[in-house]
């Protein structure tokens, strides 16, 4: 290394290095990329401090001591680069203790090769000369370079290979991060096969320092490595959604608690581990499996109880290829509990409504119609009758000496025999025609087209049945009722619904007067 300036820029290098490694150490917890991010800097500034330091005349113990790190930082720079290439390739990667044990014999190897090399001169043959940097290489170093490149080449390709399969958020990230390792590792080969290039100083160091801002910016500035982790761990295992995730081979390799929880649910036969198995051991359901074939979202009962609305999207990679396809299932079982209720509810109050309606037009103790739905019914014949040009029968009847039925049996042998009537009245009865409970032991029978004659002879058959009929009302007691009937019928006995029955009941008053149990025609005037 020649010059101040050039050792300056080391130094510098160095200093902004450190600084970086701490800041990206801060946030090791956040992504495992920020620990190896770290490592690579803080080595790739140890290396450039050293490579610096090392152009000093120091004594030879120091500058002994100082290869020693040199090197150890080279390897750890290279252990960084491999971590963070896993890292930023898959967020959930975490260093295992085997990879740490197998990545860290190395650098042991080269501390003890480097700080015993003045015995064996394995590693560099000149060491221990002052001029440090021209040192040449023992047989051991090329094994040393050897090792280093293939780990490097290894975190390159991989790399390469995410960049190429990424979607294209994360093509850019990876991109950076891949060109600015590169550089120095190219530089770094042409120093270690030509040193007499670029001023016969090896840069590399300071390229390293570089890669790692590089790094850093892609890492933090970017923060997508950020995010995911803290997405896949804090969200998606924390949603109430359920997450599978399934590859274009239709194998599960990925599930979130709650996916898990409600595949169990309806399949208790799972094992507790599902990532591997294919997804239709897992998805039984017909319609379920539907959804690992296409886009679409449904809801379905997985299990007794168990609704869930499933969504299914397949995802692709930059180039169009698919990657996963992602099915997202929401509990919705409350939900369609809560339909159902309202759905029963509904039903029932539609239930309600009918019953109440028809008993705002129903007599309670008989069952018949009541005056409010005789009076309509008759307005209604009767418009009609006037639209047709035909007639509406009235038969006004009632019980004859009602009264001395309750005195001398009771009220509730009165209500039977009124029943009994009611039942009578509707013998005979033909499609169209009304009877009604007009008052208390009054009955109207309406006969929309019926003239005086068929009306009355209705009325007479009425009235005959009562006659003949023996009501029982408690006991062996049987009683016998008569009635009387007055008939009218619209137009002729009246102009509207008012004044027909008007009409049956001056008909019927005259049948009373007349010694009852009888029928009588309403007298037409005129
Ligand atoms: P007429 O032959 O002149 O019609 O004599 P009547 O006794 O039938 O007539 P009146 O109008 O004097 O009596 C009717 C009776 O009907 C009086 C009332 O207490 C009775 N009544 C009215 N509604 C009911 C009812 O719902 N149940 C019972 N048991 N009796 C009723
Ligand atoms: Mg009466
Ligand atoms: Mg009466």
């Amino acid at each position: 290394m020649d010059g101040p300036a050039v050792v300056t820029v080391f130094l510098l290098a160095a200093l902004v290095c450190t600084v970086a490694a701490a800041v990206a150490w801060r946030r090791r917890a956040n992504t495992t990329a920020a620990a190896a991010l770290a490592v690579l800097q803080w080595s790739a500034g140890a290396w450039a401090a050293c490579a610096a330091l090392l152009d000093l005349p120091l004594p030879s113990t120091t500058a002994r001591v100082l290869l020693v790190v040199n090197y150890t930082a080279i390897h750890l720079l290279v252990a960084g680069t491999l971590c963070l290439s896993a890292a930023v390739l898959d967020p959930s990667w975490r260093l295992r203790r085997r990879t740490a044990l197998l990545l860290a014999i190395a650098p042991v190897l080269v501390v003890v090769a480097t700080a015993t090399d003045g015995w064996h001169h394995l590693f560099f043959t000149g060491f221990g000369d002052r001029d440090h940097h021209r040192l040449d290489f023992g047989p051991l170093f090329p094994v040393h370079s050897a090792y280093c490149y293939g780990l490097l080449a290894l975190a390159l390709l991989r790399l390469a290979r995410g960049w190429w399969r990424a979607a294209a958020v994360f093509r850019h990230q990876i991109g950076c991060i891949l060109a600015a390792a590169l550089v120095p590792i190219a530089l770094n080969a042409v120093t270690v096969t030509s040193p007499g290039v670029l001023g016969g100083v090896d840069w590399t160091p300071v390229f390293f320092v570089v890669t790692g801002l590089v790094t850093s910016y892609a890492v933090f500035r970017r923060g997508l490595l950020q995010i995911v982790p803290v997405a896949r761990a804090q969200i998606v295992d924390t949603l109430a959604d359920g997450v599978l995730v399934v590859d274009p081979t239709g194998r599960i390799v990925d599930v979130n608690t709650a996916g898990l929880a409600m595949l169990h649910r309806a399949h208790a036969d799972l094992p507790d581990d599902v990532v591997g198995l294919p997804a239709t051991t897992a998805l039984r359901n017909p319609q379920v499996r539907e959804l690992l074939s296409q886009d679409c979202q449904r809801t379905v009962e997985v299990a007794p109880g168990l609704h869930l609305d499933l969504r299914s999207r397949v995802h692709r990679d930059g180039r169009g290829r698919p990657l996963a396809r992602v099915v997202v299932a929401r509990d919705v079982s409350d939900a369609v509990a809560a339909e159902h209720r309202l759905r029963e509810h509904l039903r029932t109050i539609d239930g309600l409504r009918e019953r109440l309606q028809e008993e705002a037009v129903r007599d309670a103790l008989t069952g018949l119609h009541n005056r409010r739905h005789l009076v309509a019914a008759l307005e209604d014949a009767v418009t009609r009758a006037t639209r047709s040009g035909g007639c509406v029968g009235v038969v006004l009847l009632d019980v004859d000496h009602f009264k001395l039925v309750n005195d001398t049996h009771g009220h509730q042998a009165g209500d039977e025999v009124l029943c009994a009537v009611a039942a009578g009245l509707l013998e005979g009865t033909r499609e169209g025609d009304t009877v009604a409970r007009y008052g208390g032991e009054e009955f109207v029978v309406l006969l929309p087209g019926a003239g005086a004659e068929a009306a009355a002879r209705r009325a007479e058959e009425i009235r005959a049945r009562c006659e003949a009929a023996r009501v029982p009302v408690g006991g062996d007691v049987r009683l016998s009722v008569t009635v009387s009937a007055g008939v009218a019928v619209f137009p002729a006995d009246g102009v509207d619904a008012r004044g027909v029955l008007a009409a049956a009941d001056a008909a019927l008053y005259a049948a009373k007067a007349a010694g009852r149990n009888r029928v009588l025609v309403a007298a037409r005037r005129g």
